[in-house]
């Protein structure tokens, strides 16, 4: 059984919070999730908060130095093993992961541009998120993911250490899929 840090990496709205949160539940997984981490800090109006208040209610990724600083303090005090929710999003990101962290199970999941949209426009009926209420922002969000994700999920490839899985499926056959993977994972 694969007991280390996972990188869970989708489209927005791919299911990477739903899943994270039952590997929590069930085993046990301290979660880091990039979002999450970001809106504290813009919530908290800090000088970082103030920085990427527009970035990301418009959908667009801040800049790389920013969330690795984040993400590596947070990295630090956290108890493995950990899930990476929504970083790397980014090869650079990926690289600057590769010096403070040892990760050797990257989680794909796979969701049609279609199935984001309708999912995250939903999502959005109740997130209060301003980033889930415009099908502009959404595709913005689907788009950035194709020029900024995709090269890093590639990078994963290469390193032989990504995993894929079509999130289309319910939550239940993708949690099992997932548990399946954690078992022959080594
Ligand atoms: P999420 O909750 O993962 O959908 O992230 C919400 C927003 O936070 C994204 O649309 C970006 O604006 C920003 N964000 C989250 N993770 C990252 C990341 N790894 N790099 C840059 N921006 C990010």
């Amino acid at each position: 059984m694969y007991k280390g840090n996972i990188i869970l990496i989708s489209p927005p709205g791919g299911g990477k919070g739903t899943l994270s949160n039952q590997l929590k539940e069930k085993y046990g997984y301290t979660l880091i999730a990039a979002g999450d981490l970001l809106r504290a800090e813009k919530k908290s109006e800090s000088e970082i908060g103030q920085k990427i208040k527009n970035l990301i209610g418009k959908g667009n990724l801040v800049p790389d130095e920013l969330i690795n600083q984040i993400i590596q303090r947070e990295i630090y005090k956290s108890p493995e093993p950990y899930i990476l929710d929504g970083f790397p999003r980014t090869l650079g990101q990926g690289e600057f992961l590769d010096t403070i962290a040892d990760v050797n199970l990257v989680i794909y999941l796979e969701v049609s541009d279609e199935t984001i949209q309708k999912r995250i426009l939903n999502r959005g009926k109740t997130s209060g998120r301003e980033d889930d209420q415009s099908v502009e922002i959404i595709k913005r969000r689907i788009l950035q993911f194709k020029l900024d994700t995709f090269p890093l999920i590639e990078f994963y490839k290469k390193k032989k250490i990504l995993a894929y899985l079509n999130g289309e499926e319910s939550i239940k056959e993708v949690f099992s899929q997932v548990e399946n993977i954690l078992r022959i994972w080594s």
